[in-house]
């Protein structure tokens, strides 16, 4: 039988990036990494697609996967659920892949909770500034939504001391190459 697959949380404020950063090193094959698909109750953002970014269902639906036990964790976050389906994360686990969930921080709290040891990473912006323009830079959403990303991100950044890891994405190749390092380390057994 495979070795058990890591479980690797990424979190990070809204408009930090790690989307960019993830893409470069997600489909590394010594990295082994299986990305974890969420559910969403939010509406669907240009360029996403259904079943890769997000599975996007409805209140109901959501509700209904978080009573019968089928999350791992969940969060509401401005105004939409989101929560990991806990089949895939551990049928994927088994079979030797590490598995990267990528959400915010009062998911990884249950996650470590479930799980202490999960390894886990966040990514912080090179200065606040640079974060409001890369939120407002998405003009996807309304100055409300914009304002309460941006509030959520600053009670985000308090919370960087229950993450094992916090790498600063300057750049996001150099912040990849770190995060490469990290997982590599832990496969190893050598952290
Ligand atoms: P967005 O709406 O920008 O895609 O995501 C908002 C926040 O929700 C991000 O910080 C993202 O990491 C987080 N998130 C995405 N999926 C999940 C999930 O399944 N559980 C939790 N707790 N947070 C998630």
């Amino acid at each position: 039988m495979a070795k058990k697959g890591l479980l690797i949380v990424i979190s990070g404020p809204s408009g930090v990036g790690k989307g960019t950063v993830l893409k470069e090193f997600i489909n590394d094959p010594a990295l082994k990494l299986a990305y974890s698909v969420s559910m969403t109750t939010r509406e669907k953002r240009p360029g996403e697609i259904e079943g890769v970014s997000y599975d996007f269902v409805s209140r109901a639906e959501f509700d209904k996967a978080r009573d019968e036990g089928e999350l791992l964790e969940w969060c509401e976050f401005v105004g939409n659920c989101y929560g990991t389906p806990l089949k895939g994360v551990e049928r994927l686990r088994n079979e030797g892949k590490n598995v990267l969930l990528e959400i915010e921080v009062q998911g990884c709290q249950q996650v470590r909770k479930k799980c202490p040891d999960a390894l886990t990473i966040f990514i912080v912006p090179p200065n606040m500034e640079e974060l409001e323009n890369r939120i407002r830079g998405r003009r996807t959403e309304p100055e409300e939504i914009v304002q309460q990303r941006l509030a959520k991100a600053t009670k985000e950044m308090e919370m960087i001391g229950q993450y094992k890891y916090v790498v600063c994405n300057e750049d996001p190749k150099l912040a990849a190459d770190i995060i490469r390092v990290i997982i590599k380390r832990h496969m190893e057994n050598e952290l």
